[in-house]
């Protein structure tokens, strides 16, 4: 890369520094991303300059500076808020994730140094070119995921790094280096040390952009943070129904689904309760008895582990316990299911199920016909159709002037319902009036 392109509010705030007789860089993933020939989400910049003398440089404007102790002042500007941060180094991390100390330094070269990849350990200015001490932009060429020096070593000061390194590897289709994999792998262990929270955080992303080729590669990294997902893997289902042991099922399964945090968490753990009900039969064949259940207990302990917002792990833990309920092109079933569950979860549930099927890797006497069945969803999803008790022509109201009292009136409005839902009498408010004169 000989020149990236800054956005104007940027290149003033480096302009700024640099009138002021400090070094300025863009760095990080910004730069990695421009080399990429992406337009970065956001851009970091680094300064020889102490956080009291940025706070000097840009007196004249709002800033913020609630990590200034880290070194990082924000400044607001009318593209947003820059965070500049002191070239410093750091070290002395004890507990596997937070350095014991950071001391600012005058150049730009011990900056990078504590960066976790070479790919996000360069750094540009217009004025000073490339800092590439590490070869980030070979690396990139190359499609090489590198940590920055010893990779055990940094793996050790930062188990995070685990994680991120599984992460811009899946994002930008970068193989690790062979002793940055090596490491990577050998010391999932540490992932125990981290918060748990932004083990989840770093999942989340990790599951987003992973196709089925990504989970296996980084399979143990993923089964260190679920260590659930372990005995999973290689595990021989013995049934026709399935072509692959339970983790590349799993791993497919997630692949198919589209790139939503529920759906995608829910793929990856729909199956996880099939090791604990694996039983054989006299023919050898195994079977899965009672997995959804199981399994959706599981999702809830794992994902209240992971300190999931609780919206996410309910609807997860819904999709894994019903993901084997029976779905068919019948409109009158959709209509039930859609008005039982939501028309949107029930939408994703048949997400689910399709991704489920076409990750079994074998062909069935009955294939289902999901692309009908969830264009049949969207149709009735889309005619507004009567699928709950308020949307009902009449109310509550009615049915006391009609003379029923107390819980004859949600049991007579539900019976309207479903008369409505499986079409033997239109929504409108006479009709349903002298039914209900009749129930
Ligand atoms: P993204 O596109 O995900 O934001 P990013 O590279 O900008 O990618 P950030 O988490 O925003 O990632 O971090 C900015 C930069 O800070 C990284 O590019 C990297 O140089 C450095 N960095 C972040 N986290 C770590 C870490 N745990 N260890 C070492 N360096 C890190
Ligand atoms: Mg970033």
């Amino acid at each position: 890369m000989n020149n990236m392109v800054l956005p104007s509010y940027v290149k003033t705030c480096m302009d700024a520094l640099e009138e002021a007789g400090f070094a300025a860089y863009a760095v990080g993933g910004c730069v990695r991303d421009a080399c990429l020939g992406l337009i970065p989400s956001d851009y970091d910049l680094c300064t020889s300059a102490l956080p009291e003398q940025t706070e000097t440089v840009f007196a004249d404007r709002k800033l913020v500076l609630a990590g200034e102790k880290h070194g990082t002042v924000g400044v607001v500007t009318e593209g947003g808020v820059v965070e500049i941060t002191t070239f410093r180094t750091e070290g002395g991390y004890e507990d596997n994730r937070h350095p014991q100390w950071v001391r600012f330094v005058p150049d730009i070269e011990a900056d990078l140094a504590r960066r976790d990849f070479t790919v996000n350990a360069m750094a540009w200015s217009p004025k000073r070119g490339l800092a590439d001490p590490f070869g980030g932009r070979e690396d990139l060429e190359k499609r090489i995921l590198r940590a920055v020096g010893d990779p055990e070593a940094r793996f050790r000061e930062d188990s995070l790094r685990i994680l991120r390194g599984a992460r811009f590897a899946v994002k930008y289709h970068l193989e690790p280096a062979q002793d940055t994999k090596e490491a990577m792998f050998s010391l999932t262990g540490l992932m125990d040390n981290l918060a748990r929270e932004r083990v989840f955080e770093e999942l989340c992303k990790l599951i987003i952009l992973a196709d089925g080729d990504d989970l296996i590669a980084f399979a143990p990294v993923i089964c260190a943070a679920v260590p659930e997902l372990a005995p999973m893997v290689g595990f021989d289902q013995r049934t026709p129904y399935h072509a692959y042991d339970i983790y590349t099922h799993t791993a497919q399964a997630v692949a198919r689904t589209p790139r939503e945090l529920s759906l995608r968490w829910a793929a990856l753990l729909h199956d996880v309760g099939k090791v604990a009900c694996f039983t054989q039969d006299e023919q050898g064949q195994g079977h899965f008895y009672g997995h959804p259940k199981v399994g959706a207990e599981m999702a809830d302990r794992i994902l209240q582990r992971l300190k999931a917002p609780s919206s996410l792990r309910e609807e997860v833990v819904f999709l894994v316990k019903n993901h084997m309920l029976d779905v068919e092109d019948d409109p009158k079933l959709l209509r039930r299911r859609m008005s039982q569950y939501g028309p949107e979860r029930y939408q994703r549930l048949v997400q689910l199920q399709w991704a489920d099927f076409c990750a079994k890797g074998v062909h069935t006497d009955h294939p289902r016909d999901f692309v009908r069945i969830l264009e049949m969803i969207r149709e009735i999803s889309r005619e507004h159709p009567c699928l709950c008790v308020k949307d009902l022509a009449v109310n509550g109201h009615d049915m006391l002037a009609l003379g029923y009292k107390g819980p004859e009136i949600g049991e007579k409005l539900n019976r309207l319902l479903t008369m409505v839902l499986d079409e033997q009498i239109s929504n409108d408010r006479e009709t349903l009036l002298s039914v209900a004169a009749e129930l």
